[in-house]
């Protein structure tokens, strides 16, 4: 925009320009006609010798004035300034405004004078024949017809007729039109016309004449007004276009879809761990691996901005592998040093179709620190499985390695009752949604009853999701919950914090909950040994 205005500067000086010129131009050639019908009547009358001034001279001045009604008057002139012999009859007196200004031929002057007579300004047009006399032609002021601007600058505009030296034959300006307008009206010189002015001078090469016109540049720029708005609209819009397409072609980010995949490429994605506690005996049971986006700036991204994605784009899967392995190396010394400790890892859906994620498991875990038994994985119930069986079958396999498999946000979603059955979960998951229903006016939420009891008889373990209050804790450990985990014990910890974390208590209780009495770590090592050989 700022470059349009520059534009439009130059474009309204070179407009208001032209526009000055050519108005110009036209008050100087009608100028020329007149001082040319004064040469024209001198042209056709004795100018060689004084004539003598008798009936016969005056009568031909006469014939000329009727030949040329826009001279004023015809006559010889004494010194330059006393008229006798005039076409009127009556001599009169010139009183000189300006110096007398020669033209091209010598002997031919231009001078602006009063007229004693009519009181009226004008020029003399004289052709000398001698020293001191001369034939002149008295032209006024007023019959110079000054352009009349068409333009909606035509209020501001201020035109000079003006002999060589600068002396004023006509004039017209805002003051005098509006005088003109009004002979009461009190005008005062119009300051705008002292500054940023756009003007020209357009010089007789006739005459010692020339035209001088100009207007303040604000009056043009104003009449601009409605263009300016338009042009100000549309650069915006081609500033806004030329943005637009910066940004998709130079600055161009990346689709989601490569930047997540760049992502995966440079392990920007890494698992953060969240504490699971046994709320029965407030031992540390393990962890659940949430996935963070850690961008190169340092920024660290929870799964809500890119999980959908990755699982639509078929993403998923290197970004899980990815995950896994970092698990496995995460928590290999830790957790062989703490048997009894799981990890649970959520799958995507599209796992649970291809028996090739088992072989991935194997491979990654085989020969780590972290042991089968010790691991859970997590299959959500929001969103539908395609194939049952399928999923069924992934499961048994994992299962027969002594991998547990998690119902994650169960209560939720398609599967309900008859997904625990046909799928034979080992864990089932209760959404943070109902744990959210515990409050302090609350005496009891039915459905974590029931998902409890129905877990119970099912023979599953059941872990709470989302625990954030002491209400909602002592509520699940009374309903008979076994695990939870949430703010009010930890958030996802990265590896270092969750590590040091096992290191400190390993089995051991956390603050939040009661400490065990017997330590059960010997007896999950045994467990171990046999399930992930
Ligand atoms: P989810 O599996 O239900 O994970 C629990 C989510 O609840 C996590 O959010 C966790 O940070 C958050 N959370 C835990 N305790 C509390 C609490 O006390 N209060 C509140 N308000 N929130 C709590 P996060 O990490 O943003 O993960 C969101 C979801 O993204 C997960 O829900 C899971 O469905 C998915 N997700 C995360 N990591 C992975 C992954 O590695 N693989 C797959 N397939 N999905 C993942
Ligand atoms: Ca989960
Ligand atoms: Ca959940």
């Amino acid at each position: 925009m700022f470059a349009a205005n520059i534009f439009m500067r130059d474009f309204v000086f070179s407009q208001g320009s032209r526009f000055l010129e050519r108005s110009a131009q036209r008050s100087l050639s009608n100028a020329e006609k007149l001082v040319q019908e004064a040469v024209d009547v001198f042209s056709v009358l004795p100018h060689f010798r004084v004539p003598v001034c008798d009936a016969v001279l005056q009568d031909r001045f006469r014939v000329m004035m009727l030949r040329h009604p826009v001279l004023h008057d015809v006559g010889l002139v004494y010194n330059g300034n006393y008229m006798y012999c005039s076409s009127m009859k009556e001599s009169t007196r010139f009183v000189p405004v300006s110096d007398q200004v020669t033209a091209n031929a010598s002997h031919l002057s231009l001078v602006v004078v009063k007229d004693n007579l009519t009181d009226k300004n004008g020029i003399l047009v004289q052709w000398h024949i001698s020293e001191r006399v001369s034939i002149g032609a008295f032209l006024l002021s007023d019959s110079f017809a000054l352009d009349a601007i068409q333009a909606n600058f035509a209020d501001f505009y201020r035109m000079k007729l003006v002999l060589n030296n600068g002396d004023i034959i006509a004039e017209t300006s805002p003051e005098s039109r509006l005088k003109d307008q009004s002979p009461f009206y009190n005008f005062e010189f119009d300051p705008a016309w002292t500054k940023d002015l756009i003007e020209q001078t357009m010089p007789s090469d006739r005459y010692p004449i020339q035209v001088a016109v100009g207007v303040p540049f604000d009056a043009v720029w104003n009449s601009y007004v409605g263009a300016m708005n338009v042009i100000n609209g549309l650069s915006i819009l081609a500033g806004a276009l030329i943005l637009f397409f910066c940004v998709r072609l130079g600055l161009k980010k990346p689709d989601p879809y490569h930047s997540i995949e760049a992502g995966i490429r440079r392990k920007e994605f890494i698992p953060f761990y969240q504490p699971i506690i046994d709320i029965q005996t407030g031992r540390l049971s393990g962890c659940e691996v949430l996935v963070r986006w850690r961008k190169p700036d340092g920024t660290i991204l929870s799964p809500g901005h890119f999980i959908d994605v990755a699982e639509a784009s078929g993403l998923a899967r290197p970004m899980t592998t990815l995950l896994m392995e970092q698990v496995a190396s995460d928590l290999s010394i830790a957790y062989q040093d703490n048997p009894g400790l799981k990890v649970a890892i959520n799958l995507f859906n599209g796992h649970f179709q291809d028996l090739a994620v088992v072989q991935e498991i194997q491979k990654i875990f085989g020969n780590s620190g972290v042991h089968y038994k010790q691991l859970v994985f997590e299959i959500t119930e929001r969103l539908p499985l395609e194939n049952l069986d399928r999923a069924r079958a992934v499961i048994t396999r994992l299962q027969d390695l002594g991998i547990r498999v998690a119902l994650d946000d169960a209560g939720t979603g398609h599967g309900g009752f008859a997904y625990l059955q046909k799928l034979g979960m080992d864990i089932i998951k209760i959404d943070k949604l109902f744990v959210d229903a515990i409050t302090e006016e609350t005496d009891s939420v039915p459905i974590v009853d029931s998902l409890s009891q129905m877990a119970k008889g099912l023979d599953m373990v059941v872990v709470a999701e989302g625990v954030e209050t002491e209400q909602q804790l002592s509520y699940l450990r009374r309903s008979g919950i076994d695990e939870a985990q949430g703010y009010l014990f930890a958030p996802a910890l990265p590896a270092s914090g969750y590590v040091q974390l096992v290191n400190a208590i390993g089995g051991g209780a956390l603050k939040k909950g009661r400490s065990s009495k017997n330590d059960s770590r010997k007896q999950n090592s045994a467990d171990q040994g046999k399930k992930s050989a």
